[in-house]
């Protein structure tokens, strides 16, 4: 049976290394002896802006990762990322580990190859591209950050596998399943399942709550975990941050995709972090509504994104990424065409001052308790 492995580290100082090796064993055991083999790290950076800064995966988190692969007799070990706006080794850089993963031989690198691959059976969609360099390895570790996301609920180890997508690719997926949340989660879910990361770390040493994946704020959860299997490890973990059903979970679970696991080591706690406001309902009921009121019903019981013009320096990143362009600046701050905006929240995701927040129109606060109800009803099994 699979395992998620948890060991307790309250920073990221010599308490690190001795919990990641923890929740290292039952991994390699799953996967054999490491010597000789090439190791891909496919951490979550998203960018860095140092101090206490929560986007990324901590860069100590990083680097004894890779140390670790390397004590364990891996040949060669390589950080691939492909983050939108600077580059992989940039962010390194800024974190101030670049030279020294570089001095252990640790090459850095944004992916840059994509082709189209095979769908995996059962896939829901029939044409991806991802960065081919996942292939070339002999495994792939996939190190994730416990962090919320407006679109998501949370980012754990499913959703940073979609850094393997090309920037361009990831708004074009974003146009096309912005409003239908399950649609997103599928085609996660068809990453992992298609990529299947050999080795999976999350840092939930801090994490971040709130608005996330860009803006929210630390929260000290004190834990990192490790599995076999990353849909494994969301699923174990998710519900210990206080989400019971996360998406992703709830679609492979449906597509008969989780596999049985076991919790072992320093099981944390339940530690309920602050969530943003939930992004919308509909896609939630699994009910064959036609398009046209499905359209409808989106526009009144979606988030939709809102600009603190204070925190706003004009920098017109948010317009840059919008992938249905709802967003231009206007005198100098971003104005929403909210008729035509798909509820991404790539704006909110990509804001470097927290200025966007998702927030419930008042339909939708109106209707959380008849979903409720409508959920009990009509939930697939
Ligand atoms: S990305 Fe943020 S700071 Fe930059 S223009 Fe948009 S809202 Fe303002
Ligand atoms: S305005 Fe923001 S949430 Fe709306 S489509 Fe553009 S990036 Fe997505």
């Amino acid at each position: 049976m699979i395992q998620t492995a948890y060991a307790r580290s309250s920073d990221y100082g010599k308490d690190l290394r001795p919990a990641l090796e923890k929740v290292f064993a039952p991994q390699l055991a799953a996967n054999g002896d490491l010597h000789g083999k090439s190791i891909l790290l496919k951490p979550n950076l998203l960018s860095y802006k140092g101090g206490k800064d929560v986007i990324s995966v901590h860069p100590a988190f990083l680097l004894e990762t890779a140390k670790m692969f390397l004590d364990h007799g891996a040949k060669k070990v390589t950080v691939m990322e492909n983050p939108a706006v600077q580059s992989a080794p940039a962010i390194l850089r800024a974190m101030g580990i670049l030279e020294e993963l570089e001095k252990m031989g640790v090459s850095c690198a944004n992916f840059a190859d994509y082709q189209p691959v095979p769908p995996p059976e059962g896939s829901r969609f029939r044409s991806l591209e991802l960065a081919a360099e996942y292939r070339r390895f002999d495994a792939v570790a996939d190190l994730a950050k416990a962090k919320t996301h407006a679109m998501m609920t949370l980012t754990l180890c499913v959703k940073n596998l979609f850094g393997l997508v090309s920037g361009k690719s990831r708004l074009g997926w974003h146009l096309a399943a912005g409003q239908d949340f399950e649609r997103f989660a599928d085609l996660l879910l068809d990453i992992y399942q298609t990529v299947k990361p050999q080795f999976n770390f999350l840092d939930a040493v801090t994490g971040m709550e709130g608005n996330g994946p860009g803006s929210g704020t630390p929260v000290e959860l004190g834990f990192v975990a490790g599995s076999s299997d990353a849909l494994a490890l969301d699923a174990a973990v998710a519900p210990r941050l206080g989400v019971p059903d996360l998406l992703t979970v709830r679609r492979g679970k449906m597509r008969g995709l989780l596999q049985d696991f076991q919790e072992t080591g320093e099981v944390p706690e339940l530690h309920a972090i602050t969530l943003p406001d939930p992004p919308g309902i509909i896609s939630s009921w699994g009910l064959p509504l036609p398009p046209g009121m499905r359209q409808a019903m989106k526009q009144l019981l979606l988030s939709r994104p809102v600009l603190d013009p204070e925190k706003c320096i004009s920098c017109g990143l948010c317009a840059r990424m919008c992938p249905p362009q709802s967003l231009k600046l206007h005198e100098k701050y971003p104005v929403f065409d909210l008729s035509n905006c798909i509820r991404c929240y790539c704006c909110q995701e990509h804001c470097p001052k927290g200025a966007i927040t998702p927030v419930q129109p008042w339909t939708m606060k109106a209707a959380g308790k008849m979903d409720a109800i409508l959920h009990r009803i009509f939930r697939k099994k």
